[in-house]
């Protein structure tokens, strides 16, 4: 959420800059803009809309410098707009900051800045912290770094920032709590971004930030600080991502390239763990701790919004084939309501980015008393990934379509080798199913292959039903949290109302929603409660709704009731979320683009977020 990327060297920073905020674009959307340094002269420009806007509106402007900073931005204090977009300069001028985060006690801080005589232009907390570092410095006499150590302990809230001055001709300060920052370290030059991908053309070798750390960046020099004003060392780490991971290569939409790289996403996530020759599960992160999951009392998951989709598949699969209980929680709830966490409770953290503000806050206090975390992420080295005990990695490669596709079937994948391990060697799961269940799983890449190799149908379904108001997904069992998914995908890209339910609870409320306009998706795949779902699809047939079904290749009954079918490869039903999920997040997408929408850039989303 929110993307900010710098640059101090001996280039002119402008393209650097661009090119960054293009590639961090996922992760805000509604304005941009670029301070940019140059003989003294700080000169800032942004705009309201895409970056693209913004690099129109500066044409014929002087855009020289050899440092700036660039920030595309998603709201939280104010609305979009030029003036709200950052970088902000503070009162005298002679600062720019640009910042992704929320700065919690902003109200107050400001009400002191009025007293004292500032006047803001801007809506945003930004303005105020940079106001506040301005005063600061002026009341102190003292330098810009020294006045923002002593704003950074006086401010509650997340931040990134990187602010420049117009006094000091190649320093860019850095900072940051809770939202993310990367360092590239370049020959003379260095690089700044909230994630790899803006670095990764000009180097490999970065420097992730952590928290409460200050950075002071020159072209020749890193200096790492804590905020006692203590040197600390930069650990610097080689990046494992190539350019071409986040180009579109050929596709008209990052999404529709995520969906179709699942095969090869989910066969990486399963090399090298997944052995059927030897019948092993090959996972550090589980068999270093084996005992404390196999005798975990109760195992909590901790997620958000599709990761949360995946967490509910995990909590049928862990109690199916471990017996342990499993709750799924909202981090942002779960964060806020003093839970009970006993000893021997473990708890898993499943992110994209693992930079989700709300579930990093969660784990830190789950922490602090004492619990036990695993991560299932799949940004490497991002905070979840490095404030777990243990976890693994989904290695579903750099995910930039707002609408998380390839990484949920990659947290699928990951959680359920995770069960068949744990319940393999608690002795939950026999040997003969567990054996059945590898190889089930070895089939999946090949099985979604088939899936995207003709998605005519889907596309045409897509397309009869996009002007429908709202839609209803109904799935049981294993297939009741890819119904949830379902509709979130529909309603992120197409903005089609949509609600997901257990096939069997919308008889207690939303059936009353069914007539002759309402198309309701179900996921009916042959599993165990297949025959009540094909009651439930009569349900809505005696009421006239249209009816959708997900169902397993060679059913012959759907095809008979439905009014339209997107058929998949039979599975397991403990396997089939990895399958079933796969038309419905094309239904999603060829929907979006049917109604002419940016799918990539689905209005008010932001991709990792890193604000509460
Ligand atoms: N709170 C700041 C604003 O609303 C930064 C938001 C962001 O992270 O983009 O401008």
């Amino acid at each position: 959420m929110c993307g900010i990327v710098g640059y101090t060297g001996p280039r002119e920073a402008y393209p650097v800059l661009i090119k960054g905020l293009k590639r961090l674009e996922y992760r805000g959307y509604d304005s941009s803009g670029v301070a940019l340094l140059s003989d003294g002269d700080l000169n800032v420009y942004k705009k309201k809309g895409k970056v693209a806007e913004l690099e129109e509106s500066v044409l014929g402007k002087d855009l020289s410098g050899t440092i700036g900073i660039g920030h595309t931005r998603w709201a939280t204090h104010g609305e979009p707009s030029d003036r709200n977009a950052h970088p902000h300069y503070s009162q005298s001028g002679r600062l720019a900051m640009i910042h992704n985060g929320i700065i919690e006690n902003y109200a107050q801080l400001k009400q002191d800045l009025l007293v004292k005589g500032y006047s803001f232009k801007s809506d945003t907390d930004t303005e105020v912290l940079l106001n506040f570092i301005e005063d600061i410095r002026s009341n102190n006499n003292c330098s810009l770094e020294e006045a923002l150590r002593i704003a950074l302990k006086r401010i509650v809230g997340a931040y990134c920032i990187l602010l420049i001055s117009d006094d000091d001709p190649d320093t860019i300060l850095a900072a940051r709590k809770g939202s993310p920052l990367v360092i590239g370290i370049g020959k003379g030059e260095h690089f700044l971004a909230s994630d790899a991908s803006p670095i990764i053309e000009y180097t490999k070798e970065v420097v992730y930030v952590n928290d409460y750390q200050i950075a002071v960046v020159r072209p020749d020099e890193l200096i790492l600080k804590n905020l006692g004003n203590e040197r600390e060392t930069p650990f610097i780490t080689k990046l494992d991502m190539e350019l071409a991971a986040i180009e579109k290569g050929g596709y008209e939409h990052f999404m529709l390239k995520e969906i179709y790289e699942q095969p090869d996403t989910i066969f990486d996530c399963l090399r090298g763990r997944l052995l059927t020759q030897s019948g092993q599960i090959m996972m550090g992160g589980i068999e270093n701790n084996l005992n404390a999951f196999i005798n975990a009392p109760r195992i909590i998951i901790v997620a958000c919004g599709t990761s949360w989709h995946a967490g509910l598949v995990a909590e049928y699969l862990i109690e199916d084939l471990c017996r342990i209980p499993v709750e799924v929680e909202y981090a942002s709830e779960f964060r806020y309501r003093n839970p009970v966490i006993n000893q021997g409770d473990l708890i898993i953290a499943i992110s994209q980015s693992g930079e989700t503000a709300d579930t990093l806050v969660a784990l830190e206090s789950a922490r602090e008393k004492g619990a036990f975390i695993f991560g299932v992420v799949n940004a490497v080295g991002s905070s979840i990934a490095r404030l777990s005990h243990a976890g693994a990695y989904t290695h579903s490669g750099p995910e930039i379509g707002v609408a998380s596709t390839k990484a949920f079937t990659g947290q699928l994948a990951v959680l359920m080798m995770m069960a068949l391990k744990i319940g393999h060697a608690k002795g939950t799961l026999d040997e003969a199913r567990y054996l059945r269940l590898m190889n089930d799983l070895a089939t999946v890449p090949e099985k979604v292959k088939e899936i995207l190799q003709d998605t005519a149908n889907i596309k045409r379904i897509a397309e009869k039903y996009k002007d429908a108001s709202d839609f209803l997904f109904l799935g049981r069992g294993y297939n009741f949290p890819v119904a949830l998914e379902g509709a979130l995908k529909l309603k992120e890209i197409s903005y089609i109302h949509a609600e997901g339910y257990p096939a069997a609870e919308m008889k207690h409320g939303p059936i009353a929603l069914v007539d002759e306009k309402l198309p309701v998706v179900f996921v009916a795949t042959r599993d165990s409660y297949y025959e009540k779902i094909v009651s439930n699809v009569q349900e809505i047939k005696a009421r006239k709704g249209k009816v959708i079904c997900v169902a397993t290749m060679g059913d012959e009954i759907i095809p008979g009731m439905a009014d339209d079918v997107m058929f998949v490869p039979d599975a397991d039903e403990v396997i089939a979320p990895l399958l079933s999920v796969v038309p419905l997040q094309l239904l999603s997408y060829y929907a979006g683009l049917a109604k002419g929408y940016d799918v990539d850039k689905p209005r008010n989303l932001a991709k990792s977020v890193t604000v509460e």
